[in-house]
């Protein structure tokens, strides 16, 4: 098994240990994991020490030996972080990075906190997720990244204000992300947070895998999204794996060194 998407202490959002992960990977005897935290800071910056970030990662290897502990990072596409991704890129050897869309708009809305809520309510579905899908479309064409992450979160709030999420609704923008994808060899991420989220199924569903799948896309991984060690399961990855099958993908893939590493999912 394998969780490509667990925050940690340099996420703004957790203070999970990445040794709980690493404790609970290897009592569910889990192959790799990726540690992804948002690095939407400045390498720069007075609170960020590298040697420390390499060395937890170290410890956490040496308590878990069998499962391959990944450096990875989750960041936030946006034209004015670009930069600051790179300097990201140069700083450290990343096994795996995530490239995720978190704001609905230039001002600072975020798309997976309340606030969205007050953005949705004033705004007409084909403008904010239309918006959300075309920033999503750029992190694609990007070719920044390994995997696009969670990529319809637009509906963890959306749900509430629109209804249930209809991919055959989206079909015209979701099928050019996946053809961006399969364009600059970037994967995508079956993100399994959703299911304890008001959506009740990930991100994303198995519809929208299944057109991921029709459009030739093959480089998929799953993640938990954990921010709390309680969240990492190995059943949640089990359930991830049957729905990829069921959409038609035959491995699931993880990173080492920025290669990917299929494993059958038979
Ligand atoms: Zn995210
Ligand atoms: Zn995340």
């Amino acid at each position: 098994m394998i969780d490509y998407h667990l925050h940690a202490k340099y996420s703004n959002d957790s203070k999970a240990s990445l040794l709980d992960y690493a404790i609970l990977a290897k009592r569910e005897q889990f192959r790799a994991i990726a540690i992804t935290d948002h690095l939407d800071f400045s390498p720069e910056s007075e609170t960020y020490n590298r040697q420390e970030h390499l060395s937890i990662l170290e410890q956490a290897r040496k308590t878990a030996p069998e499962t391959y502990i990944a450096l990875g990072a989750e960041f936030t596409w946006r034209p004015k972080l670009v930069e600051q991704i790179h300097a990201w890129q140069e700083l450290l050897d990343f096994d795996y990075t995530i490239g995720s869309v978190h704001y609905l708009d230039e001002v600072n809305t975020v798309v997976s906190s309340r606030q969205a809520g007050d953005f949705f309510a004033q705004t007409p579905v084909e403008e904010a997720y239309g918006r959300y899908f075309e920033m999503l479309l750029l992190t694609a064409e990007s070719g920044l990244f390994h995997t696009i992450g969670h990529l319809d979160i637009c509906k963890r709030y959306g749900v509430q204000h629109y209804g249930a999420f209809d991919p055959h609704r989206w079909e015209v923008e979701l099928r050019r992300v996946f053809r961006a994808c399969l364009n600059t060899n970037t994967g995508l991420e079956l993100n399994l947070s959703g299911l304890r989220q008001y959506p009740k199924e990930p991100y994303p569903a198995l519809e929208t895998l299944k057109m991921a799948r029709q459009e030739g896309l093959r480089l998929i991984t799953v993640g938990s999204d954990s921010h709390r060690a309680e969240q990492f399961s190995a059943s949640l990855i089990q359930e991830g794996f049957r729905l990829l099958k069921e959409a038609g993908f035959e491995q699931v893939f993880h990173w080492r060194e920025g290669e990917p590493i299929g494993l059958p999912l038979a």
